[in-house]
């Protein structure tokens, strides 16, 4: 089993990535922001519960988190592995994912961080709020508490997962392709 969370801040480019790099290693993607927008589109009590966090871009509450992630787990014990998007985005969701895949038997590979500078972002985030109908894609201010947020309470899983020698910087800035190319040469590596 190859496990691999696929790190940086919002609008780094995780979800584009993570789509082919399912294809290419035949992986399973589990996205814990499309986990509540689709909670959220169903109305269902997690997605109302997540609702207003995700509005003003603060995190939900890791008991409701790290309880979806492990269903979301759970419901694939044929995997053959994982690409964590989105997740674990606080110390105690780090915790949490390393123990449950402790109890699989298996443990996270590589933690590789997408690196984008922070105007860059802001200029993504906004463009793609034209086609995302994200509202948290749509306003500025909420954009940069998203950034805020990443930096004070998600930025320190990537020195967890260092102190373990398992965090790689890949650089975010260039085609998908191209940035593509830069993931599977570091996945390649561990395999
Ligand atoms: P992005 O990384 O582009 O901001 P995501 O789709 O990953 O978008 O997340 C959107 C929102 O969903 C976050 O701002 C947060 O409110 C919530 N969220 C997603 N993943 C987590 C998580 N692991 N822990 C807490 N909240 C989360």
């Amino acid at each position: 089993m190859i496990n691999l969370i696929l790190f940086g801040p919002p609008g780094s480019g995780k979800g584009t990535q993570a789509a082919k790099l399912i294809e290419q290693f035949h992986l399973i993607h589990i996205s814990t922001g499309d986990l509540f927008r689709y909670e959220m589109s169903h109305d269902t009590p997690l997605g109302q519960e997540a609702k207003a966090y995700m509005a003003k871009g603060e995190l939900v509450p890791d008991s409701v988190t790290i309880g979806m992630l492990r269903n979301k787990v759970e419901s694939h014990p044929e995997a053959a592995g994982f690409i964590f998007d989105g997740f674990p985005r606080t110390i105690p969701q780090a915790q949490a994912l390393d123990a449950l895949l402790a109890e699989k038997g298996t443990e996270v590979a590589a933690l590789l961080a997408l690196h984008v500078g922070d105007e860059e972002i802001v200029q993504r985030i906004k463009l793609r709020g034209n086609t995302s109908g994200r509202a948290d894609d749509n306003d500025e201010s909420i954009i940069r508490n998203r950034i805020n947020v990443y930096k004070n309470e998600t930025h320190p899983v990537f020195d967890f997962y260092g102190k373990k020698g398992k965090s790689q910087t890949i650089n975010g800035i260039g085609t998908v392709d191209e940035i593509f190319e830069r993931l599977c040469e570091a996945i390649r590596r561990l395999l």
